[in-house]
């Protein structure tokens, strides 16, 4: 089971009444405060029953650091990014779990580019956190509270303005749209952005209050609802957004969910015929984008898992289109963080133009599957582990930018440690789902010899 709490660079996570506490909250608060300095902090919130408490600490401990934080209201992740980035703000936060239950909650911690923190400035909170290194500021300096209802708005505008969206085009198709937000925060957002396209919307668990009605994860396995409501209602298409909403998958006027990785190969395909550039994303997503890249005469640039490092090497090479393969879709005209609405555009935007249904769409792809599963080690070492299965694979071609990714012609293993449960994930992607399903299992089952020391 995971811990309770985990603090890492990349903030503070946890189960509220079990570890996740107010005077934890603020005291990371405090820190985040602490190095952005004074100025207002962008803070928004997902849908979850504990925001309005997390808020409370978050807000107490930004204005006694001499911060001044806007309050966002419920909107998704990347809302507060586009906020935080427009309004010179020093920083933002946002109070979400993104696709945890609904007992968990966590700080999302964001620089004044609306980028997340990257690995140095999450090492420098932690730090100000445990040491107690507190900007406080006396009673005539601290911060003072506001707040802001045009945030949504914003990121609607930002998305309509994708130069590479015709409204219009959109429009006249009068597309019917089914959406699973999981009564997360999409409730605030897509009724305005399918209506602003002309769709006529069919919504499923779109009031959010928190409570969520399934698995809030957009996988397969937790989106049949929506693939059911997306026959019944007789919709082009279907979006199914975690509670945050930077992550979309997306499912076929079929009802068949067409795999969480081909929300980022058809944004790519789709961005790529419209501009020159290059392809970031992790070392995980799917070999479809490379495909695609190639196919458009565009290379791939990869990088670990984790929005920053693909946001960060996007900025530095100027890409033209990146993301994730769990349904994340990062486009720099919007801004540099995965964003669920702007997958909707891009997807909207594909199919008017094509004329195709999404199966169609899908059926153009290139087909990959993908097997995922993991193996519990005890008090085994898990680099240890890796080690040894780089000894044994080492006439391959090892990749070792994320634990280690061996890659065959036509096939790819990826194993990688937990940092926060003594576990080993082992990925694999392949031709077929048997050879994916096969190499897992057989991966898994070395492992586990190497984890016994009988290796
Ligand atoms: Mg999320």
């Amino acid at each position: 089971m995971p811990k309770p709490v985990m603090i890492s660079v990349s903030g503070i996570r946890g189960i509220v009444g079990d570890g996740l506490t107010p005077e934890l909250l603020v005291r990371y608060t405090a820190a985040a405060g602490t190095l952005y300095g004074p100025g207002k902090v962008m803070v928004g919130r997902d849908s979850r029953v504990t925001g309005e408490m997390v808020r409370g600490a978050v807000f107490s401990a930004l204005m006694s650091v001499g911060c001044d934080p806007v309050d966002l209201g419920i909107v998704p992740t990347p809302t507060v990014q586009l906020a935080t980035e427009r309004h010179g703000a020093v920083g933002g936060i946002v109070i979400t779990a993104s696709h945890n239950p609904a007992e968990w909650n966590a700080l999302k911690l964001l620089d004044r580019t609306g980028m997340f923190l990257d690995e140095a400035q999450g090492l420098e909170v932690k730090r100000i956190a445990e040491s107690g290194a507190f900007a406080y500021k006396p009673w005539d300096r601290i911060g003072r509270a506001s707040s802001r209802t045009d945030a949504v708005r914003d990121h609607i505008e930002a998305v309509l303005a994708i130069p590479f969206v015709d409204v219009e085009r959109i429009r006249k198709r009068k597309f019917r749209v089914a959406f699973d937000s999981v009564n997360g925060a999409g409730g605030v957002i897509l009724p305005d952005l399918l209506s602003a396209f002309g769709c006529e919307i069919a919504a499923l668990n779109a009031e959010p209050h928190g409570r969520f009605s399934h698995t809030p994860e957009p996988l397969a396995q937790n989106l049949t609802g929506l693939s059911d409501f997306v026959r019944s209602t007789k919709s082009d298409v279907g979006f199914a957004v975690d509670p945050d909403v930077d992550r979309c998958a997306i499912v076929s006027e079929k009802g068949e969910f067409i795999g969480e990785e081909y929300t980022v190969t058809l944004a790519s395909r789709f961005v790529l015929a419209k501009k020159k550039g290059t392809v970031v994303v992790n070392v995980s997503t799917t070999r479809a984008v490379d495909d695609v890249a190639a196919q458009a005469g565009a290379s791939v640039v990869r990088t670990k898992v984790g929005e920053i490092h693909v946001a960060k090497k996007m900025k530095e090479i100027g890409a033209a289109v990146g993301g994730e393969g769990n349904g994340g879709v990062i486009l720099p005209e919007v801004h540099l963080g995965r964003d669920a609405p702007v997958a909707v555009a891009l997807t909207l935007q594909a199919m008017a133009e094509s004329g195709k249904t999404v199966s169609g769409l899908r059926e153009e792809l290139p087909r990959y599957f993908m097997a995922k599963k993991k193996l519990e080690i005890g008090g085994a070492d898990p680099d240890d582990i890796l080690k040894k299965m780089g000894e044994k694979y080492a006439s391959e071609t090892c990749n070792w930018m994320d634990g280690l990714k061996i890659e065959r012609p036509d096939s790819w293993i990826q194993i990688r440690k937990s940092n926060t449960e003594p576990i080993i994930r082992v990925m694999t992607e392949a031709k077929t789902a048997e050879e994916a399903s096969r190499l897992a299992d057989g991966f898994v089952r070395e492992a586990e010899v190497f984890a016994g020391g009988r290796g």
